[in-house]
């Protein structure tokens, strides 16, 4: 008789389990389309040709070993990971305010910087957008933050209610946590303008509200990594303080290496050395130190000159293909007069499309036509090739008939 006889089976990752659904359906026109990850034309996973040269580097320097990182993960990346989203001539990198530790992937960084707030900040309620990212709400409460919603996404515009997002944070309590994703909100593709961006990081400062940015897609929502890097740097223009969480999983496809950043901008250069030696503490104990691997590609990819500019072209190239499939995938269901304005597949911006359908549809579609996506509707445009693009769009055109 086992200890954990008990045990109930838990549920399936409501994202990672339509993979697992995907791997078990025999049919050879299957299509998975939910899990946020690049694919080729031909429906196959990507490694980047800079990323190859880089682990060939890292191969053929024999001075290279397997020591332990220090807790805070390879100092090289970090300064890199830093200047890559706030810019080469940030004044809070030169003033030494800002303090960045190694995480795995962005998880880990939204963990170790909510564990850090949940010890040292004084508000314990942070606000998500409505909807987000599925694992946002767990990370968050399982850190001892205290999650609240702020509203996000209008169904009826398929845009952003920006009206309701004002009100929400105006009505937030002071000093509350808000995380906002940097570009490409994930489930949406809405982003709000820059000019919307302006107005947002005036009521958050004027009501001291603390950000808290989510960044697993910069260079992945417009092709520029400076452009998507905009919003954070509004916001660290203006002096205050934020949290920053980076994922280099999608830019440059180094999902399973697991390697991401926290960023803690600070006011001072005391405070930001300090903050840094709890992050210590959150992560030693959590799981010691960071991997090397991951972290030594993207700073031999960040330092040279030559990889840096061959990598953001292959993300250009990677953008582009993406934006090419919402083209195709929004003439494929005019040309079949499928009922409805599916003009917000071309206007969404990132990896994703919220195509409107609701759980029945997609139940439809996965049943009949073998096709994979969360029952919230997003598919992954990254998922899509001109090949798959016609299934889709015949499985689209009869889930709403
Ligand atoms: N935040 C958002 C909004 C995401 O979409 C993702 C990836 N799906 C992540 C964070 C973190 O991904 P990872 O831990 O693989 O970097």
């Amino acid at each position: 008789n086992s200890a954990f006889s008990h045990v109930v089976r838990g549920p399936e990752d409501p994202i990672l389990g339509v993979t697992v659904a995907y791997n078990k359906d025999p049919s050879p026109v299957k299509l998975n389309l939910g899990v946020g990850a690049y694919r080729t034309e031909e429906g196959k996973p990507l490694v980047l040709n800079v990323v190859r040269k880089a682990e060939q580097l890292l191969v053929n320097d024999t001075s290279r070993v397997k020591e332990y990182l220090p807790i805070t993960g390879l100092a090289e990346f970090n300064k890199l990971s830093a200047k890559l989203m706030f810019g080469a001539n940030s004044p809070a990198i030169q003033e030494n305010r800002v303090t960045t530790v190694q995480c795995l992937s962005g998880t880990g960084s939204l963990r170790v910087g909510a564990e850090f707030l949940a010890k040292h900040y004084h508000q314990r309620t942070i606000y998500i957008p409505q909807p987000t990212w599925g694992n946002h709400p767990k990370i968050f409460t399982l850190a001892g933050l205290s999650v609240k919603t702020y509203r996000y996404y209008d169904p009826v515009t398929r845009g952003l209610n920006f009206q309701g997002l004002v009100e929400d944070l105006n009505s937030a309590p002071s000093g509350a946590i808000v995380l906002l994703h940097a570009c490409a909100h994930n489930p949406t593709g809405v982003d709000p303008t820059f000019q919307q961006w302006e107005q947002i990081r005036k009521l958050m400062r004027s009501k001291g509200l603390m950000p808290f940015f989510d960044s697993a897609y910069q260079g992945f929502a417009s092709g520029s990594l400076d452009a998507d890097a905009q919003p954070v740097r509004m916001f660290v223009a203006d002096g205050g303080e934020l949290l920053l969480a980076q994922s280099y999983a999608k830019n440059m496809g180094l999902y399973g290496e697991r390697i991401g950043a926290l960023s803690i901008v600070c006011k001072t250069a005391d405070v930001a050395g300090r903050v840094e030696s709890q992050l210590k503490l959150v992560i030693r104990p959590m799981y010691s130190n960071p991997p090397i691997h991951g972290a030594s590609i993207v700073a031999a990819i960040l330092k040279d000159r030559d990889l840096y500019n061959e990598w953001t072209i292959e993300l250009k190239a990677m953008a582009d293909r993406i934006i090419s499939m919402r083209q195709k995938l929004f003439e494929a269901l005019r040309a079949r007069g499928t009922p409805g304005d599916w003009s917000h597949i071309v206007k969404q911006i990132g990896m994703f499309t919220f195509t409107g359908l609701n759980s029945k549809q997609v139940a439809f579609m996965t049943k009949e036509y073998h096709i994979y996506m969360t029952s919230d509707g997003r598919i992954s445009m990254a998922g899509l090739s001109s090949k798959t693009v016609p299934h889709l769009a015949d499985a689209m055109h009869a889930a709403v008939k």
